[in-house]
């Protein structure tokens, strides 16, 4: 059997275990040193081809445990049903009366390693394997723009916070500015009226200095004559202070601040919950899948065909055409040649 690879088959069968050298896949069996020999000239055998035992190790498990011999009846395979898909011995093909499409199984794997049928396996796997690269190749790049796009918004974000922070402090200061202009202001009408009332004290004392100097020294004509023109200075007084008073320059003068309710609603979470949206897109894959036109999808199906390279030429005839000019040829079946001549006639010798 196919797995008993590692001994001779023909020693083991005489009840000896000898390890096998080479393999011969048409008796389905390994061969030691000795036995090797004998099969090479052996009638029967010598035209068998035979595999290193080390080679052979290398194919794998799959093929090496493919049975080449008809598990059910231990027999040859001889013709493969196309129907079933499956090889026959001649016992298998009584259960294949009705099938169609028997072949002949040798006629059938004749050069099976240069059919189209193998040719397109190995292009088609070429072809899967690019596939994947691509794709892997694809999503790899997908992975970088992906790295690349988040520091893009990385930056974007920080950016719009900087923007952010510059607006406030602009605005901050704006608003501080304000604030000592508006403060400054109402400062300054309030010291400018105390410079007044300070004046208006000065005065006013002076007059009291000079009733009570009146008071102590004058005579009575004198001061007589002198309490009307103090006495009109004194209304003159009264009428500034009850001006003061019914003028807002004596208004009780006071500064607050109002913040923007639409700066406070961005520290307000009902408002402004997050910073910006994370967004995730996807857009159909510009990847398209190569796919071999011409694919032949019934591969044990199409018959082997030999590779115009492998063939080799061989001379069969010589045909002399020196008497004629052959302007065509045709190749007829059984062996058969056709060719198109045209004789040249010396008309000069003729007519003379
Ligand atoms: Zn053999
Ligand atoms: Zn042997
Ligand atoms: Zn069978
Ligand atoms: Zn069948």
């Amino acid at each position: 059997m196919a797995s008993n690879w590692s001994l001779c088959g023909v020693c083991d069968n005489r009840q000896m275990k000898k390890s096998s050298v080479v393999w011969c896949s048409e008796c389905d069996e390994g061969l030691c040193g000795d036995c090797k020999k004998h099969h090479s000239i052996s009638i029967g055998t010598k035209n068998h081809e035979t595999v290193s035992i080390a080679e052979y190790k290398k194919l794998p498990t799959e093929v090496l445990q493919i049975a080449q011999v008809c598990k059910q009846h231990n027999e040859k395979y001889e013709l493969f049903c196309r129907k079933h898909h499956s090889p026959c011995c001649k016992k298998c093909v009584k259960s294949h009366n009705d099938c169609k499409g028997l072949t002949d199984i040798d006629e059938l794997i004749k050069n099976v390693k240069t059919s189209n049928a193998f040719y397109e396996i190995e292009q088609t796997l070429l072809e899967v394997a690019e596939n994947v690269k691509r794709l892997s190749a694809n999503r790899k790049e997908n992975l970088n723009s992906l790295k690349d796009k988040k520091r893009e918004i990385e930056a974007e974000i920080k950016q719009a916070r900087t923007k952010i922070n510059h607006h406030l402090d602009k605005l901050q200061d704006d608003l501080i500015k304000e604030l000592m202009t508006v403060e400054q202001k109402e400062s300054s009408k309030i010291e400018k009226l105390l410079t007044t009332l300070k004046k208006k004290e000065k005065e006013i004392s002076e007059v009291q200095e000079n009733i009570a100097s009146i008071k102590q020294h004058a005579s009575e004509l004198q001061t007589f004559l002198t309490m009307k023109d103090i006495e009109k200075d004194i209304a003159v007084e009264e009428k500034f202070i009850q001006s003061l008073t019914t003028r807002d320059t004596s208004n009780q003068v006071n500064i607050s601040c109002q913040i923007n309710k639409s700066l406070l609603q961005i520290t307000c979470t009902a408002n402004v919950q997050k910073f910006g949206e994370i967004i995730v897109s996807s857009d159909p894959c510009d990847f398209t899948i190569q796919k071999r036109k011409n694919r032949q999808a019934q591969i044990m199906v199409a018959l082997p065909t030999r590779n115009i390279d492998d063939l080799t030429l061989t001379l069969q005839k010589r045909i002399n055409t020196d008497f004629s000019l052959v302007r065509g040829c045709s190749l007829l079946p059984g062996g058969r040649m056709a060719y198109q001549i045209t004789y040249c006639i010396d008309l000069e010798n003729l007519l003379h």
